[in-house]
């Protein structure tokens, strides 16, 4: 990481921005990336390296480890770790080393078996999905987005408030989040954070959901794309006047030195 000599202005105000992926870098449904925007964000990272002038971008998403292992190559986030399966996993491209919260146990993990299996024998008849590659969380999807809101959504907070599991039930656009209670994008932060040993003046952050409250939380400059939920863009210092990768770049330009 570069830094500035003693007695010099920092290059740059931030060193890190966390950002989310659905609805920020990325589209939340499965429209195609926007490459040019993804390319920018690569360039971008690029000269931070270089110039030390901006801070690197790196991810803290609820998807699962293998697909923001790709954004970050995408990205060109080489060197920063990264928070995945919303604090479940924190991967760092630079060393390649995958690190499961070790405050998640074998009896974590027991309950998280149960809960997949109740949510399929329940739900997979009416065609509710579970999101492949996650570990220790559990992702609900249906292509009828009202009902997976007014009426699963529902049956599943209350199934988990009787069987005593320690999960966290949560609504993105499309998805219900089912997470350890005790991990979060929050707690997935503070690892990294302990890893690389940043603090919060030198971070910004970017998120599109009331969810990424806990990035928002732990940065001195909070960003939304113009696509965000009212929820967060309270929380932000600034709202783009673009949505989602594009919203991202524009966010991006007012972080440099
Ligand atoms: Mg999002």
């Amino acid at each position: 990481m570069l830094r500035p000599m003693p007695g010099t202005l920092p290059l740059r105000q931030y060193d890190l921005v966390i950002a989310d992926i659905d609805g920020c870098l990325v589209s939340e449904t499965t429209a195609p990336f926007d490459l040019e925007s993804l390319a920018t964000v690569r360039r971008y990272n690029e000269l931070a390296l270089e110039r030390g002038d901006r801070p690197i971008v790196t991810l803290c998403s609820g998807r699962p480890q293998p697909f923001a292992e790709s954004i970050c190559r995408l990205i060109g986030n080489t060197t920063m770790p990264c928070v995945c399966e919303m604090g479940v996993w924190t991967y760092h491209p630079g060393t390649n080393r995958y690190e499961m919260d070790p405050a998640i146990t074998p009896s974590h993990l027991r309950a998280v078996g149960e809960l997949s299996a109740w949510a399929a024998s329940e739900f997979g008849g009416i065609g509710v999905t579970q999101q492949p590659g996650k570990n220790a969380s559990v992702t609900l999807w249906h292509p009828d987005t009202r009902r997976l809101r007014e009426e699963i959504f529902p049956a599943v907070e209350k199934r988990i408030r009787e069987s005593g599991w320690p999960f966290r039930v949560s609504m993105t656009w499309y998805y219900i989040n089912c997470d350890l209670a005790h991990v979060s994008k929050g707690s997935g932060i503070d690892r990294l954070l302990k890893m690389t040993g940043l603090s919060r003046a030198r971070l910004a952050g970017i998120g599109d959901t009331t969810g990424d409250k806990c990035i928002a939380e732990r940065v001195a400059f909070f960003a939304c794309p113009s696509n965000a939920q009212a929820g967060i863009k309270e929380h932000a210092h600034y709202i783009a006047s673009k949505p989602e990768a594009e919203g991202v770049v524009e966010i991006l330009e007012r972080l440099i030195g």
